[in-house]
Parts: C-alpha cells; sequence; structure tokens
C-alpha cells in the first residue's frame, strides 16, 4: 500500500471507499510528509516502543508509526475508518486497531497487556473538541507514560507551556506542567491537512515527569482550587476561592490560609505558581 501523506493518495482512499468527513469526530486528516516526518521525530520512537495511537484517521500517521516503532495500538471512535484501517495498514504485522472511544478505554490495562507495565509513548493528531479531557484522562489516570506527543490547537500548544501573569496562563497550564514537561516541536499551518481546520495547530511534546515538581496532599484539592481561581479569572483570589461551588470552605477559613502561605488577599489566581498552589492545598487540607 503506498503511502497516504499526500493529497491524492488521501483522496483515492477516502473515494474508493466513499467516505465523508464528519465534522462532530474533529477529523482533518494529516496530508503533509514533512509534518509527518516532525512528529515522528519529536516523539523520539525507536523497535522497543509500544505506541498507543489515539485517532488513526485513514491511518497516515499509522503508516510512519508502524515503520518505526516495535507495536502500535491505534484507537479509533468512527466505525466507518476501521475498514479502511484494514486495507491502508495491512502491510504491517505490528499494528492494532480497536473500535472505540478513547476516554471509554481500560489505557492502564492497554499497557499491562502491551507492554509490560512499562511506559508507553503516546502520539496523535488529536481531535481538537477533545484534546483537554484527553490528555487530562491520560495524566489522571497514572498510567505509565514516557511521553505524548500531540498535534493540538495552537492557541492550546501556547496555554500548556504558559507562565504565571501571561494571558495564556490557566488550568490547563497548571495542570500539564504538573505532571509533564512542555516541548514545542513545530507550528503548522491549516493548509496541511484536508479538510483545513479554521486555526494553526502546533505539535507538542509532553515529556511525562517521574516525580511531579512539587509535594502536595492532597491533589485532588489543588486541582479544586487550581479550577476555582480561573473559572472566575477577574476576581480575586480571595474571592474567586469563597464564591466557588467546587469548595466548602468559609470566607474566613480561606482569608487565613491565604495569609498563612504569605499571599496577599487582593492577589489575583493567575499570579500564583503551583508551588503556591500546593502551599494553600496543603494549608485548607490541615483545617
Ligand atoms: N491521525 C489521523 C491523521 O493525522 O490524519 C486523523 C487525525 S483527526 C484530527 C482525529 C481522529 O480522531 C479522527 O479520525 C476521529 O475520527 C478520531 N476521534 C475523534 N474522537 C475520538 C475519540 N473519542 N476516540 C478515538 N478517536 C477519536
Amino acid at each position: 500500500m503506498a503511502k497516504l501523506a499526500n493529497p491524492q493518495e488521501t483522496i483515492q482512499v477516502l473515494q474508493r471507499h466513499d467516505f465523508h468527513f464528519r465534522k462532530k469526530f474533529g477529523q482533518n486528516f494529516l496530508i503533509d510528509p514533512h509534518v509527518l516526518d516532525k512528529i515522528i521525530e519529536a516523539a523520539g520512537i525507536g523497535k522497543e516502543d509500544f505506541v498507543l495511537e489515539i485517532g488513526p484517521g485513514i491511518g497516515t500517521l499509522t503508516q510512519y508509526l508502524c515503520e518505526r516503532a516495535g507495536k502500535v495500538l491505534a484507537v479509533e471512535i468512527d466505525p466507518k475508518l476501521i475498514p479502511i484501517l484494514q486495507e491502508t495498514l495491512s502491510g504491517y504485522d505490528n499494528i492494532e486497531i480497536i473500535h472505540g472511544d478513547i476516554l471509554k478505554q481500560d489505557i492502564q490495562g492497554i499497557a499491562d497487556r502491551y507492554n509490560g507495565g512499562r511506559p508507553v509513548k503516546v502520539v496523535a493528531n488529536l481531535p481538537y473538541y477533545i484534546t483537554t479531557p484527553i490528555i487530562m484522562e491520560l495524566f489522571e489516570s497514572h498510567v505509565p507514560l514516557a511521553n505524548v506527543t500531540v498535534m493540538v490547537q495552537k492557541e492550546v500548544a501556547e496555554r500548556m507551556q504558559a507562565q504565571p501573569g501571561t494571558k495564556e496562563y490557566g488550568a490547563l497550564s497548571l495542570a500539564v506542567q504538573y505532571y509533564a514537561w512542555p516541548y514545542l516541536a513545530a507550528n503548522v499551518p491549516p493548509n496541511c491537512f484536508m479538510p483545513r481546520p479554521a486555526v494553526g495547530s502546533a505539535v507538542i511534546r509532553l515529556d511525562c515527569l517521574s516525580r511531579t515538581p512539587v509535594a502536595v496532599k492532597d491533589e485532588k484539592l489543588m486541582f479544586r482550587l487550581i479550577r476555582a481561581s480561573f473559572n472566575q479569572r477577574r476576581k480575586t483570589l480571595q474571592n474567586g476561592l469563597t464564591n466557588s461551588s467546587g469548595l466548602d470552605f468559609s470566607k474566613e477559613e480561606i482569608r487565613q490560609a491565604i495569609q498563612a502561605v504569605g499571599l496577599d488577599p487582593a492577589i489575583r489566581g493567575e499570579r500564583l505558581g503551583l508551588e503556591q498552589f500546593a502551599a494553600l492545598a496543603d494549608e485548607l487540607a490541615r483545617r
């Protein structure tokens, strides 16, 4: 089977199978071989690796992965793509395709079964409508991960890397940076996809940390504080936390905790780094 990574091959496969793009699945297939090379290079894949691919589409990136990795498992939600994948990937014996929703898979079970519990590499041109849930599911499941190399909306890549005090900084920046070291591998324009997305894209590699950068007693509480602070971005930290439905501390408890960790109650949440959110969570958990 010819390599799919160009417009002509892609159109031929789509027409042969009478496939029509489904917007609701975030289908924008890659058609540029240089971009595919960049993704593979950024992911640093070798024959010893087991790779989980999310959303293989017609198998364009999957073909590249199969050539480099030891074993590839691809999870695709759209049933119409399964017979296409069986055709386009028929030349490889190191691929397995699962028809299903990535958010409903037992990723820990996959890591155990296919890779003996060793760290998995995840590679994907993600469906943009569920980028954040997928990334958070991967991290919060505490599945052993080596790195996650993904195509995302450019603006999302910027948020993942953002530092306190910038307009891009938010709950996603803190969550990603708690679990991983983000590295921007490439910016990718809309004409590298079929159909073209309305936004610019970027390849970002998240190198998963073996130890979290801060120690916190109650991780869930810390993330509830983070979400509450950024849900009401314009408010002070004190007001944001007091008015949040996800938290049940009194105004006084919050005021005292903010002071106990040496912060000004008038500060905004967007100024705080991970260490300060961790300290605040520990302080509130103690009370
Ligand atoms: N990997 C292909 C490529 O680069 O050409 C396709 C990428 S396309 C941006 C996203 C793919 O994810 C589509 O094939 C879509 O059907 C699939 N998808 C969407 N939601 C999914 C989900 N919840 N679980 C698994 N796959 C999903």
